[in-house]
This record gives structure tokens, sequence and C-alpha cells, in this order.
């Protein structure tokens, strides 16, 4: 299927591994010019060589920078002549106990999963509405929809993103221009971030990594953990052209993971 896309422009917002990565490698085979961001220039670079190895056609630019900052932000969206695709993306606050947790951490984790995403949004929507085209991806989590006890941070950031998203995504001056604003909820992914936290707990609880990644996938249906590729085709659709009447929707992708009907 030809999603409609080539020649657009997308910003993947922390794309220089994991689920942002799948999703600028999604976007770039599908003929779109892609702006990728991350914290590390090294990492990002050879993400960029990867993506323009693949889609030789392609526009790849590389801005290293932290996107949760305002000056992070302003270098990402000059690079990008004109945003048709924002995917946000930003590393997950970190687990624990909020009894433990300062007002400080609680800013850090609502700046960097609530209101960066939603600074980036205020940034494009309009333009896009003018020229009759747009497309946002916010990647949230499937927290969102089942929390997770130890990542409390991330429950409450990123439910106040999904409000917002379910209300400005109806606004009919976006929704009736072409622009589309959707979440896509990850359930367990084979990513670093994955590894690192397994590895974590595998070494606090004294019990081997496989140990722990077999009591995960022991919820997942789909027996597996999800691959990126698998996540950015899914995002690669959602903004395609034929996604133009799904809006405003959290998507989940969790290999069956959440046990209810709806
Ligand atoms: P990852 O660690 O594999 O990759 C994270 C990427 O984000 C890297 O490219 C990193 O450089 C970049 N990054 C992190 N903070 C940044 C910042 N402030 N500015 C710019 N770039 C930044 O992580 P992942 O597994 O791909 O996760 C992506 C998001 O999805 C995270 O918010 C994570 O919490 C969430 N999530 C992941 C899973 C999963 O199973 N992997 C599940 C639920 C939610």
């Amino acid at each position: 299927m030809d999603l409609g896309l080539k020649g657009r422009w997308a910003l993947v917002c922390a794309a220089s591994k994991g689920l942002g990565k799948g999703c600028a490698k999604a976007l770039a085979a599908e003929g779109v010019n892609v702006v990728i961001t991350a914290r590390g220039a090294e990492g990002l670079e050879a993400t960029a060589a990867e993506l323009r190895a693949l889609a030789a056609a392609v526009q790849v630019k590389a801005v290293a920078g932290d996107i949760t900052t305002p000056e992070g932000r302003a270098a990402a969206l000059t690079a990008c002549p004109q945003v048709d695709i924002l995917v946000n993306n930003a590393g997950g606050p970190p687990p624990g106990d909020f009894r433990d947790w300062s007002r400080e951490d609680w800013v850090k984790a609502v700046d960097a999963n609530m209101l960066t995403p939603i600074e980036l949004i205020k940034a494009t929507v309009d333009g896009m509405a003018e020229r009759g085209f747009g497309r946002i991806v916010n990647i949230t989590s499937g927290a969102v929809k089942a929390p997770i006890d130890v990542l409390g941070l991330s429950n409450g950031a990123r439910s106040g993103l999904t409000g917002f998203v379910a209300g400005v995504a109806r606004q009919r001056r976006l929704a009736a221009c072409n622009v589309t604003i959707n979440n896509l909820l990850p359930g367990v992914f084979d990513t670093d971030r994955i590894r690192t936290t397994t590895r974590a707990q595998a070494q606090r609880a004294g019990k081997p990594e496989a140990e722990l990644i077999a009591m995960r996938l022991a919820t997942v249906p789909a027996g597996r953990l999800g691959t990126p590729d698998e996540f950015g085709a899914m995002c690669a659709f959602l903004c395609s052209a034929h996604a133009s009447y799904v809006t405003g929707q959290n998507i989940l992708m969790d290999g069956g993971a959440y046990p209810g009907t709806f």
C-alpha cells in the first residue's frame, strides 16, 4: 500500500534508537524527509546514516539536543522546513515510589512527557491546518490505560497529555482541515530502555535476566516483545493519507496484554 506521504517532512523526536527510530525508519521508507533528534550526537548521526542508506531519495537531518528544553525544540523546528508530521517522543520518567518523589521530580516528568509535546503541537498545528494536511502521533504508554504502580510519574504526566489531546484533536478548525492527533501506546517493546530496566530489576531481585523477561511475557498473549519496526509501521499508517478519519484516538500496541473488551 502506498501511504501517500512522498515528499512530506516529519519531525521525529527522540529518534536515535528504540521506538522513535522505528517511526523515523518507517516514514523514511515511505519517502518522507525526516528531522530526527536525540541528546547524543554520535548515536544520532549513526541513525541518520542508517536512514540515508535505507532511503536514498529522502533528506535526513540530525539535530542533537534535549527536546524537553526550549532551545532543543527551537533547533528541531528550525531544521524542519515545514512540519507535516510530528512524532512526539522523549525518554520516560524513572520508576519508584511516590513517597520518594519531590516536586522537582514531578515537574521534570510533566515537562518531558506532557508539556514538551504540547509545546510542539502548539508550534506546528495551525500551520498544518492552513496547508490542509497534518499528522501528529504522540508516543505515550500502555500505562495510560492500565497504570503501572511503580511508574506513577509516567502514569500521571502522560495522562495529562492524553486529556489535552482528547480535547484539541476534536477542534473543528483542525479536524476539518485534515489534521489528526493520535496517541500510540506501547506495551512491552524490545528497546534499550526495556533491556536496561530489566537488567536492573534482575540485579536487585538476584534473578537471571531471562527469568524476569519470561515473567513479563507471561502477561502478553503474543508471547513476545514488540519490535520497533512494528511500532514504526503503525505510526506510519496513522500518518498516512488513508488515516484522515482517525483522530483523538489512543491506539494500544501490546500483543493483547490489556485484558478488557474495549
Ligand atoms: P529508548 O531508550 O530505546 O530510546 C529513547 C530515545 O529517546 C533515544 O534516542 C534517546 O536518545 C532519546 N531521548 C531520550 N530523552 C531525550 C530528550 N530529552 N531529548 C531528546 N532525545 C531524548 O526508549 P524507548 O523504549 O524507545 O522509549 C521511548 C518512549 O516510549 C519513552 O518515553 C518510554 O518511556 C516509552 N515507552 C516505552 C516502552 C517500551 O516497551 N519500550 C513501553 C512503554 C512506554
